[in-house]
């Protein structure tokens, strides 16, 4: 299974990744992570990425293709992967299109994952995450048990720098201009798949398994 999760920040890629990697057993890369790590560890690619990333900006292009190049040349993507948040422009797309070709790959599928632009923004200046564990709760729609600290290792929830307004209002700008040409881009490959994520986060995962059960590894 080699499938791509495309869609606006806020539209819950990522967390279907994450289910939907478990559930498949593939391989989940999402540079989205691997970036926030290196800023985490303060490596040259952190340092680098983070002014980018806290004003909502795109990483350069060959950047992120490395990152990637490197996590798909990793044994655990042998049995497929979830791209998640990547690639995020045209030129992106041609190179993993040149990536996997070289190693005699190709795409399955490109799930378009959709959702009202008021919901993405709701979605987004809601969410939570632990800076320790990494986990990620809502204020409305999936709140920690007590109010500002985490459920999994009791440290206090903050706010990812690029989930303020400012931040949020520039990423959906970049998303209209550079992303947005990839639906069109794999549309026209009819590699293009749409899902409607506007629902809650199981009725989601449940759609999506159904559309992806043809592509698992036999
Ligand atoms: P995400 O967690 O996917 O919303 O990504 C958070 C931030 O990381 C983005 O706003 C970008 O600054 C950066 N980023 C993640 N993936 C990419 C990509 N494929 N190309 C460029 N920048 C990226």
């Amino acid at each position: 299974m080699r499938v791509v999760f495309l869609g606006a920040p806020g539209v819950g890629k990522g967390t279907q990744a994450d289910r939907i990697a478990a559930q498949f057993q593939v391989a989940k890369i999402s540079t989205g992570d691997l970036l926030r790590e290196a800023v985490r560890n303060r490596t040259v690619l952190g340092l680098e990425a983070k002014n980018c990333m806290d004003q909502g900006n795109l990483v350069p292009d060959d950047v992120v293709v490395r990152l990637v190049r490197e996590k798909l040349a990793d044994a655990n993507c042998a049995n497929g992967f979830v791209l998640d948040g990547f690639p995020r422009t045209v030129p992106q797309a041609e190179a993993l299109g040149r990536v996997l070709s070289a190693n005699g790959m190709a795409l399955d599928l490109v799930v378009n994952f959709q959702v009202p632009r008021e919901d993405i923004v709701r979605r987004l200046s809601g969410r939570r995450s632990c800076p320790k564990c990494q986990a990620t709760f809502h204020v409305d729609f999936a709140p920690p048990k007590v109010d500002g600290i985490c459920d999994r290792c009791g440290e206090l929830l903050g706010q990812r720098s690029d989930d303020r307004r400012d931040a949020i209002e520039m990423r959906l700008k970049i998303y209209n201009e550079q992303t947005a040409p990839l639906v069109r881009y794999y549309d026209e490959r009819q590699l293009l798949h749409p899902m409607d994520a506007s629902g809650a986060v199981d009725v989601v995962f449940q759609h999506l398994s159904q559309e992806l059960a043809p592509y698992r590894a036999t």
